[in-house]
């Protein structure tokens, strides 16, 4: 028997547990058993009092002496009913099964160790069939009770005995036939040099731990073997991507981006702009593709950044293009770019999903006859039929909902792929960034343009809700414009539409014409209704825009200086972040208020204290994944490159640093892992894609 052998060969397996392993737990083979890790481990080195004993706690340990116990009820009801003493109070042991069994071993005036489930009934608390284990104080002290396994199941499982203590026997059996055929997989320079258990071991331990720290180096070494194959990949496909795409080469500076640097820019660039576009500037140089994630803050000015890449692209006798996640923002982004250029600096169009089959026409003509410089739009723009003439720089603003797919698909726009500059909407935590752009190079604008006054924000309450519109008057007195935001979550559409109605209801009770006018933009409005109450609000016609988060992104009216935010315990936090980024654009101070009810979960409570702390969006999206873990954050669910099963991007920061690391030292070193030392790495690749030569790599 080995590793890849049938799991209904383990002995105490059979064809119908085999079945029910393989559906429910996806478990095949022995070594697919193996890495059916523990999700937690019961600590039977700590005994709790009775006193302590409380409902919520999974499980706990005990050491009494039986008092009494008696046999009582008729059939399915009949149980044997023990009490257990220590000096602090009395547990009910209870046994609905194998009550002869239960009735022989415990006898009155023993001692016993006693663990399992505590529930309450009638403020008394009670272990039904819990482990007993006869007191011995000297084994105790010899410490032979250690940190126990508790697996995954599932209700079918449990019926047909597969719980975890079932498990926990499968496990041990497994371990002992196959155990020591475990191979290494990382190499053992690698190993000694990051102080990394041996795979045997870790798998051993990680089953069956000695203590906790051999439980936490067990752990340690998983996790970094998890994120460290992920970086090889990631890595390696960039060296892939290098070594194979000569990239197109934007030599020279020219007359459209000089023309804009001196005619159109009216504001300096900070210096973070600065780097960025020297990066840019640096990789379009040295004849490999660019593909660079740019990280920014709301607000910090990644368009301008894309815009004068741009330029420098059209400039070398290129076409561009720039990529949303939405129409609203593709169309923003397209105002933004006129605006910032004038009309006819440059040769610009804009496709949608909703553009007109006529206007289509004309901008597939001018693409493939290179007479437009720039494309904005949706991934309509990544469609078969959209053909440029000469594709030199694609820029994606992300808002992570592309991947790697859609990013792939630009590449084939061009016989040479062209840049790629990916764009996120907001920053997005330094372990994320590693592992969804890991294949990406990274530049960040990590400051505000000058003379930006940090947004003001505060909490209030439901029950200070006068405040709140007190302090829109006086602002919409100075002339400024209001946002107030309503939230529309799916799940809860209908009660979100009846807020949404009543609030509209109490805003206009508060604000009446003829001295205030409002925009009302929500979801069920049609794009042509929306577009037109956005207007007024753009152009300054309404005071004040009541919305639903269809506003979220994009919008970009400087002289609105008030977000106020509705329900806000009920947004997440990058969604807050992003909303009052939509104020602060101007030259006033600007103010963001978080209206809340007056009961709050432990979670939101962070979410508006976070908030109200600070502007940082890095500081911010720490938090949100610290709060939501990985898997929650936006967009990041569709991408199979966070299914880790150990390691946790909230909290490995470190492992995955020194993992990405080593992998980059590795390739500096050698590239094609041709050395001995690396052979394992090599065998890695060739078991995972054996269907690509490896020599294409050079
Ligand atoms: P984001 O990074 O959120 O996409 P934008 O590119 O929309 O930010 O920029 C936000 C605003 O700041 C825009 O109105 C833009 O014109 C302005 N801006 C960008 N860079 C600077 C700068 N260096 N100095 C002053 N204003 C700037
Ligand atoms: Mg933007």
């Amino acid at each position: 028997m080995n590793l890849d052998t049938p799991i209904e060969y383990l002995k105490g397996v059979g064809q119908q547990k085999a079945e029910l392993l393989k559906k429910e737990l996806g478990v095949y083979t022995f070594n697919d058993l193996l890495q059916h890790f523990p999700f937690r481990y019961v600590d039977r080195t700590r005994f709790y009092k009775i006193r302590e004993v409380s409902a919520d706690m999974p499980s706990v340990q005990v050491i009494g002496r039986v008092l009494s116990k008696e046999i009582i009820g008729e059939k399915q009801s009949r149980r044997l009913v023990a009490q257990l003493k220590d000096d602090t109070g009395v547990l009910e042991l209870v046994w609905f099964q194998g009550i002869r069994w239960a009735d022989k071993l415990v006898q009155p005036g023993a001692v016993f160790i006693v663990f399992g489930k505590p529930t309450e009934f009638n403020g008394r608390f009670s272990i039904s069939h819990p482990e007993l284990e006869l007191y011995n104080p000297s084994a105790v002290k010899q410490g032979n009770l250690t940190l126990q396994p508790v697996y995954n199941s599932t209700e079918k499982l449990k019926q047909s005995f597969l719980d975890t203590k079932s498990l926990q026997r499968l496990q041990a059996s497994a371990l002992e036939i196959v155990g020591r055929s475990i191979q290494e997989t990382i190499p053992d320079y690698l190993r000694s040099k990051h102080r990394l258990l041996n795979k045997a071991d870790a798998i051993q331990q990680i089953h069956f731990p000695q203590n906790p720290n051999s439980l936490e180096a067990a752990r340690h070494r998983l996790k970094f073997e998890e994120l460290f194959f992920i970086q090889l990949k990631l890595l390696r496909n960039k060296l892939l991507r290098t070594g194979k795409f000569r990239g197109l080469l934007f030599g020279q500076v020219g007359e459209k981006f000089n023309a804009f640097y001196s005619d159109k820019l009216p504001f300096d660039l900070t210096n973070a702009q600065k780097k960025v576009l020297k990066e840019i500037r640096q990789d379009t140089q040295k004849g490999i593709q660019m593909n660079r994630l740019l990280q920014g803050d709301v607000g910090s000015g990644k368009t301008v950044v894309a815009l004068m890449s741009m330029l420098l692209a059209i400039d070398n006798g290129f076409q561009t293009c720039m990529m949303a996640p939405t129409e609203i923002l593709a169309k923003q982004h397209y105002a933004s770019l006129e605006k910032m250029m004038g009309q006819g600096f440059i040769n610009m169009a804009l496709l949608c999903g909703s553009t007109p089959k006529k206007e289509r026409r004309i901008i597939h003509q001018a693409l493939q006859d290179g007479s437009l410089n720039i494309l904005v739009g949706t991934h309509a723009l990544i469609e078969d039929e959209v053909q440029f003439k000469n594709l030199g720089l694609a820029v994606i603003d992300e808002q992570h909902r592309f991947g790697v797919e859609q990013r792939a698909k630009l590449w084939r726009k061009n016989s040479v792929p062209p840049h790629v500059l990916v764009m996120t909407a907001t920053p997005i935590p330094r372990t994320l960034a590693m592992t969804l752009y890991g294949d990406l190079d990274i530049s960040v604008i990590n400051e505000l343009p000058a003379g930006r006054k940090p947004i003001k924000t505060i909490h209030l309450f439901e029950s200070q809700r006068l405040r709140m519109f007190g302090f829109m008057r006086q602002e919409i007195a100075k002339g400024r414009q209001v946002y107030i935001v309503y939230p529309l979550i799916k799940e809860s559409e209908k009660l979100d539409l009846l807020y949404l109605e009543a609030g509209i209801e109490a805003i206009s009770r508060e604000f009446p014409l003829p001295q205030y006018r409002i925009s009302i933009v929500h979801g069920k409005l049609k794009a042509a209704d929306k577009d037109f109450e956005m207007q007024r609000f753009v152009k300054g016609e309404t005071q004040i825009m009541v919305a639903t988060t269809v506003i979220e992104v994009g919008v970009n009216v400087p002289n609105a200086s008030v977000m106020i935010i509705e329900n806000a315990e009920r947004f997440g936090l990058s969604q807050l972040h992003q909303l009052r980024g939509r104020v602060g654009r101007g030259a006033e101070q600007s103010y963001c208020v978080l209206m809340s009810g007056n009961k709050l979960s432990r979670e939101a409570r962070i979410r508006l204290q976070t908030m109200v702390k600070t502007n940082d969006g890095f500081e911010i999206s720490e938090t949100d994944l610290q709060l939501r873990g990985p898997g929650n954050i936006e967009g990041t669910q569709q991408s199979g490159v966070l299914d880790l099963k150990l390691a946790d991007l909230a909290h490995d920061q470190h492992i995955l640093q020194e993992a990405r690391d080593a992998v980059i030292r590795i390739f500096e070193d050698d590239p094609e892992l041709n050395t001995d030392k690396n052979v394992l790495l090599k065998e890695y690749f060739l078991r995972k894609t054996p269907a690509i030569s490896w020599n294409k790599i050079s």
